[in-house]
């Protein structure tokens, strides 16, 4: 089944005018997760249509992270009330595996390492086509050299770098629906900044949908529009460059979590 169609009718006299209608991917509502006595995740909603790339600004500890393994389905991030809808689906309940199927992706803000499984062999983890070649192309495009990986395994011999950029390879290699990308670009060298930027512009450009989490100014801009994350709320949506600018003017660190006042989020 394929995402929601939203489409805007105006009547106007006796015509009908279809002004828009796009397929909706995500839509989240109302998503709270608390642990503890901190509200993680307070309340929030939005939604991404397909081909959308989404991007998610905010300091550290804002929840962005928080966020991404909820809509993952990881262990211990099951939210306490809200709901999660993929493609018209409810997959509040879901289990990971199970919106893996689905053709959601999560590439970790620090990428897990899976001891004995060869690079190659990794990257292809979720593809339906299989072959070394093919892992070596998706190598390249991250700007990694396969004659220095062929032989190698996912494991501790490899930088944070090296893993993050083999971890991208294997989500362009999966051609996932939904790819949530929490800091990408974080500790990726300066020259393969734009091999991350343009694996992001590939998944948009067959219809996927990117949930993009990240600091950088410039990589948000890559982005179609944005949320500003402020103390687990979903503060502020609207255009990247109205996000960043709000983000430089406002965000400072604060000792003690004050919430933005109430009416001045939209
Ligand atoms: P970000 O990715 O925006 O830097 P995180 O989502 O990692 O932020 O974390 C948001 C806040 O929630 C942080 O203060 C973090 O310490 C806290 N947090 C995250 N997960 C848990 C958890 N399972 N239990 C308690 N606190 C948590
Ligand atoms: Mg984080």
């Amino acid at each position: 089944m394929k995402g929601l169609a939203t489409t805007v009718v105006v009547a106007a006299g006796n015509q009908v005018f279809i002004c828009y209608n796009y397929l909706i991917m995500l839509k989240i509502e109302n998503l709270n997760l608390k642990r503890g006595d901190k509200q993680i995740i307070n309340n929030v909603s939005f939604e991404v249509p397909d081909g959308e790339i989404f991007g998610v600004l905010g300091m550290n500890g804002a929840g962005k992270s928080s966020l991404a393994y909820i809509l993952m389905g990881s262990s211990g991030y099951q939210p306490d009330s809200g709901k999660i809808i993929f493609n018209g689906i409810d997959i509040t309940n879901k289990t990971m595996d199970e919106r893996a199927r689905l053709g959601i992706t999560l590439a970790w803000q620090e990428p897990a390492r899976f001891e004995g499984i060869s690079i190659l062999d990794f990257i292809l983890i979720g593809s339906e086509k299989k072959g070394h070649t093919l892992s070596e192309e998706y190598l390249e495009q991250m700007r990694l050299a396969p004659s220095e990986y062929r032989l190698r395994q996912v494991d501790k011999t490899l930088s944070g770098g090296e893993r993050k950029k083999i971890e991208l390879s294997s989500v362009l290699a999966m051609k996932p629906k939904l790819a949530i990308l929490d800091e990408p670009d974080s500790g990726i060298d300066m020259l393969s900044q734009e091999a991350v930027m343009n694996m992001i512009r590939e998944i948009k450009n067959y219809g996927g949908s990117v949930i993009l989490i990240t600091h950088d100014e410039e990589v948000v801009k890559t982005a179609d529009r944005a949320a500003l994350m402020c103390s687990g709320l979903a503060f502020k949506v609207g255009k990247p460059a109205e996000i960043i600018g709000y983000y430089k003017e406002h965000c400072k660190p604060c000792p003690t979590k004050v919430y933005p006042a109430k009416g001045d989020n939209k």
